[in-house]
């Protein structure tokens, strides 16, 4: 199991009585966080004391690749200089939890002993200086740590720690490579290995097509059945849906075989294969692998990382594409999906597999999952190259029931709102730079976002009900001259 790292500091000044209690005290709380946070387990360490305790604790969590992140807590007086080396050593996320032992104060009984021991809100601002002097991005949590909202801001920073974890480990296969001339999904690969440890790599989709070709009549039943107890099986082709099993299995056994966490295709690269990859990619996405389509290498990896991210909550999470608007005025909506590649995570309804004629790759007609979508609050997200960094833009958006049914539109989809209203929101996006292909979720909220750029230190843009266009103009003119002067 993946830990965080619970670290107090102190010094030795109070005498060992006090820092008997100091270490009895975080012991509770980490033992406390410990029972109401699942999936992860809060590791106690030894109080911090000096500088050499100092520089152990946070080697110790660098150097632990089951540590995802650090909680510090600030029980006394910490002097901060002792922190300087060790937090210079820390590669780790860091929340700084501004906690007490106790709640309320003992107004009866309290003297200078209680207030030696209990002086978070002095230590923590000692503490604090050092932290913002050296520049080191974290999460700062107040509150006493039995309060209910005060661990889920705990458990939210924990879900992001979780994902900068898993992007620094992520690998990505690109069966083909961009879409010829096409800009916004292309990017420095290089670059994005060194920011956010993403592993980018090349293959033929030869190689994806010689494990098709080994794919047994029985598994291709048994991906059938399986198919058949999922959706409503809408076609009489059930040689092209064979198809497309056969893919599923292929890809699951690449991914798995390369510990691949996401991938991207393109409709340029498909020889050897009758299809363009549809229900297969759909699967793929269901079982939580991130996707990109026509090499979006950016977006396939944000897929996955935001799927692990949002882990353990209600929602949905997925590829998405801006596909086309209703711009009746005051109901303007968007209409988001895909080619073919909408990941079933976003159906409110059984998915049907059909079969139609696709007019881009010249490929016999795909099978793929047709439903519609989701209704609820959201965040539309896309990661883009500007060349001398990459930024994340984010908007708020809410999921709504499409008007009318569409009963000729072969693929799924979802359609959203804009904030704080259409024209605003497209707008601000298009002057941000931002692309057509982003991941969508349900699951995560703009705070999120926020905090997993704050932790990769990723330039960020947010669209939302208080987004004023001239205003966010000059934020984007401000973070250019910025990154020019940097
Ligand atoms: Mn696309």
């Amino acid at each position: 199991m993946k830990k965080v790292y619970f670290i107090t500091g102190s010094q030795d000044l109070y005498g060992e009585e006090c820092l008997r209690q100091v270490a009895e005290d975080s012991k509770v709380i980490a033992s406390y966080l410990n029972d109401k946070i699942e999936g992860v387990e809060i590791s106690y360490q030894a109080t911090v004391r000096d500088e050499a305790s100092c520089v152990e604790a946070c080697a110790k969590a660098t150097n632990d690749p089951d540590c995802i992140a650090v909680i510090t807590w600030m029980h006394t007086f910490s002097p901060a200089k002792m922190w300087i080396k060790g937090l210079q050593f820390l590669k780790k996320p860091l929340l700084h939890f501004h906690t007490q032992a106790n709640e309320k104060l003992p107004y009866d009984e309290i003297d200078m002993d209680f207030m030696n021991l209990n002086q978070t809100a002095h230590g923590g601002r000692e503490y604090g200086f050092m932290v913002t002097r050296l520049g080191v991005k974290r999460e700062v949590v107040v509150g006493y740590y039995q309060h209910e909202d005060v661990i889920e801001k705990i458990k939210k920073f924990i879900d992001v720690a979780r994902a900068v974890d898993f992007s620094k480990n992520l690998n990505v296969a690109m069966f083909g490579s961009n879409m010829r001339e096409v800009s916004v999904t292309d990017g420095d690969r290089v670059e994005s290995q060194i920011k956010y440890g993403w592993n980018v790599n090349y293959y033929g989709i030869g190689d994806l097509v010689a494990l098709v070709n080994e794919v047994t009549d029985a598994e291709v039943e048994a991906k059938m059945a399986e198919y058949a107890e999922l959706y409503d099986i809408n076609t009489t082709d059930l040689d092209a849906v064979k198809e497309q099993a056969k893919y599923e299995i292929a890809l699951a056994k690449f991914l798995k075989a390369g510990n691949f966490g996401a991938y991207t295709d393109t409709f340029q690269d498909l020889h050897g294969l009758r299809q363009l990859p549809g229900l297969a990619t759909q699967r793929m996405m269901a079982m939580g692998y991130g996707f990109g389509a026509e090499g979006d290498y950016k977006t396939a990896a944000l897929n996955a990382i935001f799927v692990e991210m949002a882990k353990g909550r209600k929602g949905s999470t997925g590829f998405m594409e801006d596909y086309t608007y209703d711009f009746t005025r005051g109901d303007e909506v968007v209409l988001g999906s895909h080619m073919l590649e909408v990941s079933p995570d976003f159906a409110s309804n059984k998915p049907k597999i059909e079969v139609h004629h696709l007019g881009i790759g010249g490929k016999e007609p795909p099978a793929r999952l047709v439903f519609d979508g989701v209704e609820g609050d959201g965040v539309a997200v896309c990661m883009i190259d500007m060349g001398n960094r990459f930024r994340l833009i984010c908007a708020s958006i809410e999921l709504v029931k499409q008007p009318k049914p569409m009963p000729k539109l072969p693929v799924a989809r979802i359609m959203w709102k804009l904030k704080p209203d259409h024209a605003t929101g497209a707008a601000a996006w298009i002057y941000a730079g931002g692309a057509h292909h982003t991941v969508v979720s349900t699951a995560l909220t703009v705070e999120d976002v926020r905090l997993f750029a704050k932790l990769t230190d990723t330039e960020l843009v947010v669209i939302d009900e208080n987004t004023n266009l001239a205003e966010f103009q000059e934020k984007l003119d401000m973070l250019d001259l910025l990154a020019k002067l940097k």
